[in-house]
């Protein structure tokens, strides 16, 4: 039921009353324990006291001889001498008849009892009033009887009273100021809380350019702060490269099919009376379809190379025989190029990708270096073992990518040039996809470059375990 109260609390709610409730349930313990002490501590100092005091009284009896009661009851200025404010000193036969009663301030009207066989302490109260009895066997000489002191604890009843009331007084204040610095505490904490909830609903209201301003503190919601800010960042920048794509994709595809639209029209218009016309038109048509579609497909590549989630379970394959394969499809579809495949000699670690993406992989870096070659048509592979990887370097004597623009060739578009490249067909989305997927199973892909003497792309697979 509590709990379930404490539950429907604001976070302020429950610090406030958390932080509070800590520091007086410590304040409680504390005080408490410190009363009880200091309490005990001087109850047994008047218990001492009036230990001595009638240690001294049997001392005076046992020192004289042949004492009888007459001689006890001529003791009383000697029993006076020792008392002290607030005690009443008496001695009594084994029948319980007063031979000598001394009193300062103590009047007592109840007293247990019978002879005791050892020393007794009680603590009794009467009227209200705190009293200390001490009865101790008398035996001297052939008399027996008791010793009696009654305290009365006024002393001690005014300090625990005072200590009490300041004890509480002291507790309620600390209530009070627990409570409140438990709401300052609150505060502190939900404050930098508040600002990030407003950043929020600001985000929410106008959009992803807001971030908070961080605190100079470095705790865990400055950390928190900072955290938020970052991610907003990366969604910020991950919207924006989305924007992009679908601006570029569209401008892509809206090339072709003005292209496709204008022969089609010219047909439509002169082509039919003219064969000349037709023939060029529907030429130019069919290659600007074959474009159209290649764009689609390396499109769906690119978001399925997204999109992909490696297996945990990968069938290891061997690179050089896959290689193999690709590398003599390449010779039958351009037999005008050489095709070099150098590796050790000693069979290489297997790899883990699927058989069909590193296919994928291989045919876009080939059909790369086939593409951008012009004079020299030769290609090298070369395989080699290089720490937990397996790398596949080809190499192409083409036309090479200026140095500077080396580092955007894995962008989504890019084309180094624009006019050539699209002659040839590509869309500058081959090496996206190919660094995408090779990214996914933890390898690498490099590219280093000279212009007019060729290119060296550089793939590191990951070995299987
Ligand atoms: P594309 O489909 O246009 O070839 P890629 O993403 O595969 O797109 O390549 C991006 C750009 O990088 C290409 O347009 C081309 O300019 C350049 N490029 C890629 N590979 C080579 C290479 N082997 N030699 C020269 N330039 C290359």
């Amino acid at each position: 039921m509590k709990r379930l109260r404490l539950h429907r609390l604001s976070l302020k709610g429950k610090l406030t009353v958390l932080s509070a409730g800590a520091i007086f349930i410590t304040y409680f313990v504390f005080t408490f324990l410190q009363y009880h002490i200091v309490r005990q501590w001087l109850l047994n100092e008047e218990e001492k006291a009036m230990e001595q005091t009638v240690a001294e009284i049997e001392t005076y009896y046992a020192e004289k001889r042949n004492v009888s009661w007459e001689d006890i009851r001529r003791s009383r200025s000697f029993l006076e001498k020792l008392n002290e404010r607030y005690q009443l000193i008496r001695v009594t036969d084994r029948d319980g008849n007063i031979i000598v009663s001394v009193s300062n301030s103590a009047a007592v009207s109840l007293w247990p009892g019978g002879v005791p066989d050892k020393l007794k302490m009680d603590e009794h109260f009467i009227n209200n009033e705190q009293f200390l009895l001490l009865r101790q066997p008398l035996h001297v000489g052939n008399l027996s009887g008791t010793i009696e002191i009654a305290r009365r604890l006024t002393k001690f009843q005014q300090v625990t009273n005072t200590m009490f009331v300041i004890m509480t007084v002291i507790g309620l204040a600390a209530m009070a100021a627990s409570a409140l610095a438990g709401r300052l505490v609150a505060q502190s904490f939900i404050q930098p809380l508040k600002t990030l909830a407003k950043t929020m609903a600001d985000i929410k209201n106008n959009g992803l350019k807001q971030r908070i301003d961080v605190p100079s503190a470095r705790d865990e919601i400055a950390e928190l702060m900072q955290m938020f800010n970052s991610m907003m960042d990366e969604i910020e920048r991950s919207f924006a490269l989305q924007r992009q794509f679908v601006g570029d994709a569209s401008h892509e595809l809206r090339t072709p099919l003005a292209i496709l639209q204008g022969h089609l029209s010219l047909l439509q218009r002169w082509g039919k009376h003219n064969p000349e016309i037709l023939e060029e038109s529907l030429e130019a048509a069919v290659k600007e379809a074959e474009r159209l579609k290649r764009l689609v497909l390396e499109l769906l590549d690119l978001s399925r190379a997204e999109a992909m989630e490696v297996p945990k379970e990968i069938a290891p394959i061997d690179a050089a025989a896959v290689i193999g394969q690709i590398v003599k499809n390449f010779r039958v579809l351009h037999p005008d190029f050489q095709f070099i495949v150098d590796q050790p000699e000693k069979p290489l670690a297997r790899v883990a990708i699927a058989k069909h993406h590193f296919e994928q992989l291989l045919f876009i870096l080939l059909d790369n270096a086939v593409k951008y070659s012009q004079r020299v048509k030769k290609i090298a592979l070369s395989l080699r073992e290089e720490g937990s990887f397996v790398t596949v370097a080809i190499r192409d004597y083409g036309i090479g990518i200026p140095q500077e623009e080396l580092k955007n060739v894995f962008l989504r578009f890019y084309r180094v040039d624009k006019a050539r490249s699209r002659e040839q067909g590509g869309a500058g989305l081959g090496l996206s996809i190919a660094k995408e997927m090779i990214d996914k199973y933890g390898g690498q892909i490099t590219m280093e470059s000279e212009v007019g003497r060729g290119t060296t792309v550089k793939l590191a697979i990951p070995k299987a375990e």
